[in-house]
């Protein structure tokens, strides 16, 4: 069955096919659902502003797959509070301009927000401080 995060986002979309067991054998996995409810809750509002799909590149990952992915070694994506998404037809850049927008304007909070060539990557732990770059 597909399970929901919201009304547009499945469980399913933040974890890669192949982790899909090892998350949900392990201990966490009531935190990590939590928190990646929370962070689809927040891709939701996102997806209401540009009108359209979003599509999650990166969610949830094992410590093993985040270091051969080259994340950073204190990743939000290893504690299920860090995505990486894309929508289908823009460029990354103009995805993140509108979602730091969305950041100014008080209608998506998150704790870091980075502009990546390909794809945007947002975490939303309780921190929420509100930074933002492009590499
Ligand atoms: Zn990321």
């Amino acid at each position: 069955m597909r399970k929901k995060l919201s009304e547009h986002f499945a469980l399913s979309e933040f974890i890669a096919e192949s982790e899909r067991e090892l998350f949900k054998s392990h201990n966490l996995y009531p935190l990590w659902e939590a928190r990646l409810r929370v962070l689809a809750h927040e891709l939701e509002v996102i997806r209401t502003h540009i009108g359209g799909p979003i599509i999650v590149t990166s969610g949830w990952r094992s410590p093993v797959r985040n270091k051969a992915v080259g994340g950073s070694r204190t990743s939000g994506h290893m504690t299920g509070w860090a995505a990486d998404f894309q929508r289908p037809g823009w460029d990354a850049r103009r995805l993140f301009d509108l979602v730091k927008s969305l950041g100014k304007r008080g209608l998506v909070t998150y704790d870091q927000l980075i502009g990546y060539p390909a794809h945007v990557h947002l975490s939303v732990d309780a921190r929420s401080r509100m930074e933002a770059w492009t590499v």
